[in-house]
């Protein structure tokens, strides 16, 4: 029995279709079922380029790969007018349950849904660990460790004879915090992130080496090193990568960061070393009150901090701050518009509507939590799919020309188109 043969799969393309950011798909195969639903936070085109694609028919359920905000935050719309389950692991609910109140906050009268909509999103939740199996109608669906942010995952669905594969936001090399994905094997149709196709990341060791030498420069001229972090992933990343590579330094965690370490410390069974986590964790000054943020600057220290791209967040007032011989150093992408990006290109920031020069010195280094380009042939090697389809990253259809000439049938879809797969 099972489903039959040469059934189709169709997939509606909603969002993330040769751009980053609002990641949404529904599936279709005896069930609707959509997978993530994000929205893009930091849109200079406004309203209309924030949202997904409006998805066509009602839902059976949804499915989330994890809790970044490019695929979670469009969710709880869903729940103002929805009544389904949606899956995922349980520390992606937690992290949820902190992103999309703040996220409410910043995006005040344009927040596409209200608390109400949270609470009855969070109530509609089933969790899900890796390597448990869920159905939805006869498609089964498996979730496997991502190796990108605690709890992300990839999606393996099975109909019958068709195996499909969503492979979310990942990453193959192993970092401080998490051991790696294993590609999923055999997959029939791949959904494939390419967020970096046309680049490879840096080797973790040897980047790790050059951070050290240059932050106990900083450090020892009697600066502060002021990372701004990302709070989901980055900033306990940063925590243990640090701790490691200067074991007396004080260190200073502020902004929403703080929480979503806490979460880390709760679900040590989704990182690699959660023992020593934890102990670099219990070194480390959670900045509680106004004298523990006096005290970051007061003193040569490392000071790891909300918001990523500098769009509010305790960052920017540490940033106005520093110490003397100070430096700022990125570990992530800046969108263009963003604080961040204006640092690095016009060593400006907007503040409270005021554009204001900042002559502090700032580094960038790569630690992304996204596979490289070596790291997707990897995955499309492994996976040994019939059909690809490209979303998650720019300029995709040069990456589509590129495996279309090696014989795959590859997809490029937009926002709004619908494959027969
Ligand atoms: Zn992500
Ligand atoms: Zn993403």
């Amino acid at each position: 029995m099972g489903g039959e043969p040469m059934e189709k799969i169709r997939l509606q393309c909603l969002g993330a279709g040769r751009e980053v950011g609002r990641s949404c798909f529904v599936l279709e195969t005896d069930m609707k079922v959509m997978m993530d639903c994000g929205l893009k936070i930091y849109q200079p085109g406004g309203k209309k380029d924030m949202f997904p694609e409006q998805y066509q028919g009602p839902l059976d359920g949804m499915i989330l790969s994890h809790a970044h905000f490019d695929h979670s935050g469009y969710l709880p719309e869903l729940f103002n007018h929805e009544r389904i389950s949606w899956f995922g692991t349980p520390p992606t609910l937690d992290i949820c349950s902190l992103l999309w109140p703040d996220s409410m906050k910043i995006m005040g009268e344009d927040s596409p849904y209200s608390e109400a909509d949270i609470t009855r999103a969070q109530k509609r939740f089933v969790p899900v660990k890796y390597g448990q199996k869920v159905h939805v109608g006869k498609t089964e669906f498996t979730f496997h460790d991502a190796g990108h942010i605690l709890g992300a995952a990839s999606i393996e669905a099975e109909w019958g004879k068709r195996r499909f594969v969503y492979t979310a936001d990942f990453k193959i090399q192993e970092t401080r915090m998490h051991k790696g994905a294993e590609p999923i094997e055999d997959a029939e149709v791949l959904l494939m992130e390419t967020t970096y196709h046309s680049r490879e990341h840096p080797p973790r060791a040897p980047l790790e080496k050059k951070l050290k030498v240059e932050m106990k420069e900083i450090i020892d001229n009697g600066g502060n090193v002021l990372f701004p972090a990302f709070a989901v992933g980055r900033t306990q990343e940063l925590i243990a990568i640090v701790r490691s590579l200067m074991p007396d330094v004080p260190i200073f965690v502020d902004g929403m960061g703080k929480d979503v370490s806490k979460i880390y410390r709760k679900y040590g069974g989704y990182i690699s070393d959660a023992k020593g986590f934890e102990k670099a964790a219990d070194t480390v000054v959670f900045a509680g009150d106004r004298r523990d943020k006096a005290d970051a600057t007061s003193m040569p220290s490392v000071i790891i901090s909300t918001a990523g791209m500098l769009q509010g967040g305790p960052a920017l007032g540490y940033l106005l701050n520093m110490r003397p011989q100070s430096k700022m150093i990125f570990t992530g992408y800046n969108v263009e518009g963003t604080n961040g990006w204006r640092v690095m290109n016009e060593n400006k920031i907007i503040l409270d509507g005021n554009l204001l020069e900042v002559d502090l010195p700032w580094s960038y280094y790569d630690f992304s939590a996204h596979a490289g380009r070596a790291d997707l042939l990897e995955y499309i090697k492994k996976a040994n799919p019939e059909k690809i389809v490209l979303n998650h990253g720019d300029r995709i259809v040069e990456f589509q020309n590129e495996l279309q000439a090696k014989g795959f049938e590859v997809y490029a879809p937009k926002n709004g188109d619908v494959l027969e797969l």
